[in-house]
């Protein structure tokens, strides 16, 4: 008889989504795929599942997170939710291709729920296959990444393990599995689907479980689903705030990629920014720009009032009310923090968000790469003026100089008035102006690599970069740069 080799991962698993009624969520396997093998695995993930770095290349590792190989412990399942997808309402969506197998519990007694996300076909796949191909799974786990290194709530991404099964999207690609790791990845749309099917009482089983396992902090207080509404409303507030200042767009804000503890969640045809654009549609079946950048704070909301409405046998209406009232000052409050900080005021001032406005005017009209204006912008010396001669200097990417010249006054103008000093001011600046991003040209250039040559280094490169987004990379400079020509429109497919 084969021995079982005794497991190096040691997961130990405490499952409480799956300690719900089934109601939640149907029990499936995941689906094996043949011949796995590691693309990239990413030690920072890791260590919240107390994984050790050697373990990655064990076949234990690959076979466990490609899903051919269910760990003790784990309790597959797929959950189910409904949404609104681009305004309508979908009455039943649910995990497709994503499969939880459980929740780990760390040694700080954190757990997070391990999902595999290509796993295979669920009871919600409708007409999918199950699978995500590696370009998909490429994006996501470096973007997730990236999103978090910036300080933004997200999803984690633990591992890519690939294998040559091919996968018909409009092309034959290849199959991997992404390993996402979350608190929870409960969405607004879980509660949507039991309000539609007018059974109230599992919306509240719902809350109290989201609120026990992650608004403790409610668990005792009479009036706990208004408070917990009011802190969804300013963590989507807060998080909506926070992609606006990095110029990332979501791309597919409907309510089933809404997480409800406020995570960036759902990595699809999303995008950064290059040049600032505020209509910016990352998206290409977005005909409308639903899902625009300069969108985004505005779903935010149109989104927590469909979470709002299946909570309304627990809330009175006045006070649900209330509490998505809050959003507009929680964003505007986070919006005006994020603005203060990234133009280097070390204090909100009267005046300061006509001043904001009146640079995203130029960097508009003169196609500014917002990235790059604000790492250069804190160059700016208050008592001299840039010329020809300044390296890196911000002057240099406008083309309308004198509409430079002035706002650069009015900037300059408005440090003097608080005492700013130049070095002092610059070393906080370049703590919250990243210098790298995830471009769509580099993201692009590792998923070509990977998929056209088998070469995974450059998804490790980009992983290893943006850990450190605010640092100088010396080594890395060109990656800092605007999308050459071939980069900038690039049409990311929406199929995953
Ligand atoms: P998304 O817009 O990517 O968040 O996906 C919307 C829904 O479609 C979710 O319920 C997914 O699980 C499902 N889905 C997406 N791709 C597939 C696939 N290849 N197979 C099965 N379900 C899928
Ligand atoms: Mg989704």
């Amino acid at each position: 008889m084969q021995q079982l080799a005794k497991s190096k991962l040691n997961l130990s698993f405490d499952n409480s989504f799956a300690r719900l009624p089934e109601a939640f969520y149907r029990r499936v396997e995941p689906t094996p795929l043949p011949a796995p093998y590691l693309i990239s695995f990413n030690r920072d993930a890791a260590a919240l599942l107390d994984i050790n770095p050697d373990a990655a290349h064990t076949n234990e590792f690959i076979e466990t997170f490609i899903g051919n190989r269910v760990p003790e412990g784990a309790e597959p399942l797929a959950a189910i939710y409904a949404g609104h997808q681009f305004g309508s309402f979908v009455p039943q969506l649910g995990d497709g291709r994503a499969i939880l197998l459980g929740e780990v519990k760390n040694k700080n007694g954190a757990r997070w729920d391990v999902q595999l996300k290509g796993a295979g076909k669920t009871p919600f796949s409708r007409f999918g296959d199950g699978r995500a191909v590696l370009r998909s799974t490429i994006r996501e786990y470096l973007c997730s990444e990236a999103i978090h290194h910036l300080g933004i709530p997200t999803t984690r991404a633990l591992s890519i393990i690939g294998s040559d099964a091919p996968i018909q999207r409009e092309t034959i690609e290849t199959a991997a599995v992404l390993t996402r790791l979350a608190p929870t990845h409960v969405r607004f749309g879980s509660f949507e689907l039991f309000h539609h099917r007018n059974q109230p009482e599992r919306v509240t089983e719902l809350a109290d479980y989201v609120i026990r396992e992650h608004y403790p902090e409610l668990n005792d207080k009479p009036d706990r689903y208004t408070q917990f509404l009011t802190e969804i409303t300013r963590r989507t507030a807060r998080l909506m705030a926070q992609w606006q200042a990095v110029g990332w767009t979501h791309g597919v804000m409907n309510t089933d990629n809404m997480s409800i503890i406020g995570l960036t969640i759902d990595y699809g045809p999303y995008g950064f920014m290059d040049d600032y654009d505020p209509n910016f549609i990352p998206n290409h079946s977005d005909y409308n720009g639903r899902y625009a950048y300069s969108q985004q704070p505005r779903i935010g909301i149109w989104n927590l009032v469909c979470l709002a409405y299946t909570l309304l046998h627990l809330i009175p209406q006045a006070e649900a009310q209330a509490a998505l009232d809050t959003y507009q000052h929680e964003f505007a409050e986070a919006f005006g923090e994020l603005m203060r900080d990234k133009f280097g005021f070390s204090e909100i001032r009267e005046g300061d968000a006509g001043l904001v406005a009146k640079s995203f005017e130029i960097l508009a009209a003169n196609h500014v790469d917002y990235t790059t204006f604000f790492r250069r912008l804190g160059n700016i010396e208050t008592t001299e003026s840039e010329t020809a001669h300044t390296p890196d200097a911000v002057r240099d990417l406008f083309i309308d100089l004198a509409a430079f010249d002035a706002w650069a006054q009015t900037y300059r103008t408005r440090l003097t008035g608080e005492g700013s000093d130049d070095d002092e001011r610059r070393e906080r600046m370049n703590r919250v102006n990243p210098k790298y991003i995830l471009r769509n040209y580099l993201a692009e250039n590792a998923i070509r690599k990977a998929t056209d040559e088998r070469d995974y280094t450059e998804v490790d490169r980009l992983l290893e970069l943006l850990r450190r987004p605010f640092d100088e990379q010396s080594a890395m400079e060109t990656y800092a740069a605007p999308p050459p020509d071939w980069g900038k429109h690039l049409v990311i497919s929406c199929s995953s």
